[in-house]
């Protein structure tokens, strides 16, 4: 059997649309490609039930099968995916240095993060335990199973209002609890909330507790401000304060933004000459699947005129 490759014009870390997208791009401008995707391909949108925002879908994709379609193109136009993580990176040299997660070392020209970013929690061991048994951090994935049922949302920013819109399509009505008197979440947002009859928010208020048994039964919560106990008989229970990018492995050996995202220049250049981070890891604004496989079309067009301009 042949000597598997370990050499590659481009490694892309990461598999969800940014990644795939810097692969196909890498791969269709004649780099030699590898993907290390993880175990399960396919990043955040594996956790999506329906997307109707990704352009080309006129009916709504559901989140696998769009990732599974973006691998099948990477791989058809050549890309090696890995299903294998990679655990650490050296790129103090060229070529640089990547060891996967079987210790295997791969080196690479040039190298694309998109490792995502994901759900905060609020760290609560009552919440943790009850991860997937009404306690979510993906409305878009979770929301369907509450139809006709009461649910809170945890948090102020865009995501709980945004989380807290979309889930009233299901929900007979939706707390928003957020620990401060003022939402963080844009004007327009707010008003939004503020126009929708489903959605009550209670400010100053605080999670402490997920109860229930098999699944969750409601939460109590506690008012910061006049130390007052409430109960909500809600089933369902969204997390929505925020994302935690996936950089561990970059930590003193790129520019990370003090939440730990990727700093980038425009042209998706890290602080490493030949080394591009596309999607979530570096977005700390949009989070869109159509922005990160932009962000990573960009990453790859970058990747590869660095790769001519070192041959020079
Ligand atoms: P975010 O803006 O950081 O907001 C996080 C919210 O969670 C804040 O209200 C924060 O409270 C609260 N929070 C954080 N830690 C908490 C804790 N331990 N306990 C209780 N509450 C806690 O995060 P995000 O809403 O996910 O948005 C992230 C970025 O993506 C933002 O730049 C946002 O504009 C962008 N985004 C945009 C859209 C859109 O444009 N459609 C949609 C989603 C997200 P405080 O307010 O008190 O800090």
């Amino acid at each position: 059997m042949a000597e598997q490759k370990t050499h590659f014009d481009i490694i892309v870390i990461g598999s969800g649309p940014a990644g795939f997208t810097a692969a196909i791009y890498g791969a269709r401008g004649g780099a030699s490609t590898a993907l290390f995707g993880g175990a399960a391909p396919g990043g955040q949108l594996l956790l999506t039930m329906e997307i109707e925002n990704f352009p080309g879908f006129e009916e709504p994709v559901i989140g696998a099968d769009l990732m599974q379609k973006m691998l099948k193109q990477a791989s058809r136009l050549g890309t090696a995916v890995f299903q294998e993580e990679i655990r650490s990176v050296d790129l103090s040299d060229r070529p640089f240095r990547l060891t996967s997660g079987s210790g295997k070392v791969y080196t690479a020209g040039s190298v694309i993060i998109a490792t995502g970013a994901q759900a905060r929690w609020l760290g609560l061991p009552s919440e943790q335990a009850y991860v997937g048994r009404g306690v979510s951090g993906c409305a878009t994935c979770d929301g369907f199973f509450y139809r006709g049922k009461e649910i809170c949302v945890i948090g102020g920013g865009d995501s709980a209002a945004e989380d807290a819109l979309f889930l009233t399509k299901f929900a007979s009505k939706v707390y928003i609890v957020h620990r401060r008197d003022k939402l963080r979440a844009i004007f327009r947002l707010q008003e939004k909330l503020r126009a929708n009859p489903k959605i009550e928010i209670l400010y100053d208020h605080v999670l402490e507790e997920v109860t229930g048994g098999e699944r969750v039964s409601g939460v109590n919560l506690r008012n910061v401000k006049t130390g007052a106990a409430r109960r909500l008989e809600t089933p369902g229970v969204f997390i929505a304060i925020g994302h935690i990018p996936a950089t561990k492995i970059f930590e003193g050996k790129l520019n990370l933004d003090d939440e730990g995202y990727i700093v980038t220049n425009p042209r998706q250049g890290t602080s490493v000459f030949g080394v591009y981070a596309a999607g979530d890891v570096m977005d700390t604004r949009y989070k869109q699947a159509v922005v990160a496989a932009g962000a990573g079309c960009k990453a790859a067009m970058e990747a590869l005129v660095y790769l001519e301009e070192i041959k020079k």
